[in-house]
């Protein structure tokens, strides 16, 4: 019997998220999360995608090493166990694969020690993604582990848009450069693009706007990333949920000289209290929007804000590319916020950018159309799907060979 299914594993810091796929037709077998670990209020959650159970563990579970036994015995339950000879592989989302890694790669010890190397430049992310690894390995020693990253998909981009404007001898001493995250997303939604248009990837230009509570942009030409938004870290780029995105790094030198914060006290406000939060105290969208719809002037201002910054990526993005196929908007709020994508897209007519309010505001779960027939560029609804894709692109390097 040839192994079919993929276990996706994405270790944050103190989260872990699973999807258990079987790649003959892509579908879910059973999916879940493991929350606050190393907590008191710990929380599992596991569904069984058959029959819609789901069931709930609530509690302290110490450590990610912990988590990932527990889900095993959620799936053992449900006859899908890690020891099955149905599974081919395990596919972990890692954040940061620097510039070494340009397409998903099966886990060796050397992979480890290049994750490990690139602490210093994602200092929350890759720690996780390791603990996920190596306790995945413990479980499973002899199954072929594999690691997608997030930037994988960017280290396309030509020098000219992956540099900073520094010297290059420092630049290169502590690997500062333009990375991009949200790789996996990117990806898939480019190709999805591609497919809702019926052309080949290689046939179109895509400007992808991954609006979620992390926020990226990037300018895909024939299928391969030449710009996008995010940088040396995810701070950089779009207006996010608690990010700043771009501003102007002489505020940094700024608020410590002048206001006399320390460079953590800097980053914690830059990461997770700017954007829409810092703006107007709500990160979640819908909210935002009621209290728009009450005449809320802090909420509009915010709102107003985030879509500026958008609309100057679509700009700057059209002119990367020079001729756009698609605009298509993407993840929480892109797929969901009718009200941004229409705004975002406002007075763009010039270059062939329009929104169908009427399609705009229809509600549904597939990738659709939202421009009018006769728009010169096509704005679309992607849906996102990081997990099969991370499920895809491990099955494509193990599947074949087990
Ligand atoms: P992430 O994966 O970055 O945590 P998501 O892509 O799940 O984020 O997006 C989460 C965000 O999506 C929420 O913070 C909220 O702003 C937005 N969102 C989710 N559902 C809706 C909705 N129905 N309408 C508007 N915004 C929504």
């Amino acid at each position: 019997m040839t192994p079919t299914r993929v276990l996706v594993l994405n270790s944050g810091s103190s989260s872990l998220k699973y999807q258990l796929l079987d790649m003959r037709d892509s579908s879910r077998l059973a999916v879940g999360l493991v929350e606050r670990i190393g907590e008191q209020t710990s929380r599992l959650r596991h569904t069984l995608v058959a029959t819609g159970e789901t069931r709930e563990q609530n509690g302290p579970i110490a450590d990610h090493e912990t988590a990932l036994k527990s889900v095993a015995e959620e799936l053992a339950r449900d006859g899908l166990g890690l020891d099955s000879p149905e599974l081919a592989a395990i596919g972990h989302r890692v954040v940061h694969g620097g510039m070494f890694f340009t397409e998903p790669t099966v886990i060796d010890d050397s992979v480890l020690t290049e994750i490990e190397r690139l602490i210093p430049v994602a200092p929350l992310h890759n720690p996780a993604n390791l603990t996920g690894i190596r306790t995945a390995q413990a479980l499973r020693p002899d199954l072929p582990q594999v690691a997608v990253f997030d930037t994988a998909f960017h280290t396309t981009m030509p020098e000219s848009a992956a540099r900073y404007a520094i010297d290059p001898k420092i630049a290169d001493r502590h690997r500062i450069r333009r990375y991009g995250f949200h790789g996996t997303s990117h990806a898939y939604v480019s190709r999805e693009t591609a497919r809702l248009l019926g052309k080949e990837p290689d046939e179109v230009n895509v400007i992808v706007l991954h609006l979620g509570n992390g926020a990226s942009a990037s300018a895909v030409e024939h299928g391969r990333c030449v710009e996008t938004s995010m940088g040396l870290t995810p701070l950089e780029g779009l207006v996010m949920g608690t990010r700043s995105g771009d501003l102007d790094p002489a505020v940094i030198f700024h608020l410590a000289r002048v206001g006399g914060m320390s460079m953590d006290e800097i980053d914690t406000l830059l990461n997770k209290r700017s954007g829409l939060f810092g703006l107007c105290g709500d990160n979640d969208m819908r909210e935002i929007r009621r209290r728009i719809e009450e005449g809320d002037e802090e909420a509009s201002l915010a709102f107003d804000i985030y879509i500026h910054r958008i609309k100057k990526y679509i700009g700057a993005y059209y002119a990367v590319l020079g001729q756009v196929d698609a605009v298509a908007f993407t993840a929480g709020v892109g797929e969901n916020a009718a009200a941004v994508r229409s705004a975002a897209v406002a007075g763009l007519e010039g270059l062939g950018l329009a929104v169908d309010e009427e399609l705009n505001a229809v509600r549904s779960d597939g990738a659709r159309l939202i421009s009018p027939a006769s728009a010169r560029v096509a704005v679309a609804v992607v849906p996102t799907d990081e997990e099969l894709e991370i499920a895809t692109q491990t099955y494509a390097l193990v599947g074949k060979n087990s």
